[in-house]
Formats: structure tokens, C-alpha cells, sequence
């Protein structure tokens, strides 16, 4: 996938691959949080699932929504190779 309509800001070329990454936003858990996670965490991640993620998945299953992953785009020039993020339109 190419874009003519883009230059790389070190060497100028209008030769740029754009990616598209999906950012899931997945975070390291702390040992604090797993400590919390054996003690109560897990009542609430059941009921979550329960109550929250199950009703969640079956909207989605009807209703079709749009993910709600942060879309990002990654220009790479194929000239230099230099990357940068752009912007989400
Ligand atoms: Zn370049």
C-alpha cells in the first residue's frame, strides 16, 4: 500500500509504504495487581465477564460495531527507511 501523497521528512522521496497497526493498548500487570487478582480480582473478572464482556459480544454480534482499537498508521519511506506515525483521519 503506497501514498504519492506523502514525503519523508529526511529525504524527501514520495516512495512511503503506509502500515496500518492496531494499537490493543496491553499493559504489563504489576505484582501488586496480581496479588489483588488472587485475592478479589477474580470474583470481579467473573462477573465482568458475566455481566459486562458476555453482553458486549452478543451487541456486537448484532449490532456490528466498529472495534474500538485506536487505528494507527505507520509511514515507512522506501527510500531510507525512516518511520513515523501519522495522524488518524
Ligand atoms: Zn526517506
Amino acid at each position: 500500500m503506497t501514498s504519492g501523497t506523502l514525503i519523508c521528512p529526511k529525504c524527501k522521496s514520495t516512495d512511503i509504504a503506509v502500515q496500518v497497526i492496531a494499537d490493543t493498548h496491553t499493559k504489563k500487570r504489576s505484582a501488586l495487581w496480581w496479588v489483588y487478582f488472587l485475592l478479589i480480582g477474580w470474583v470481579i473478572e467473573v462477573l465482568m465477564w458475566v455481566f459486562v464482556t458476555l453482553p458486549m459480544l452478543l451487541i456486537r454480534i448484532f449490532h456490528r460495531r466498529p472495534l474500538e482499537t485506536t487505528i494507527q498508521k505507520l509511514a515507512v519511506c522506501q527510500h531510507c527507511g525512516h518511520q513515523w506515525k501519522l495522524k488518524r483521519t
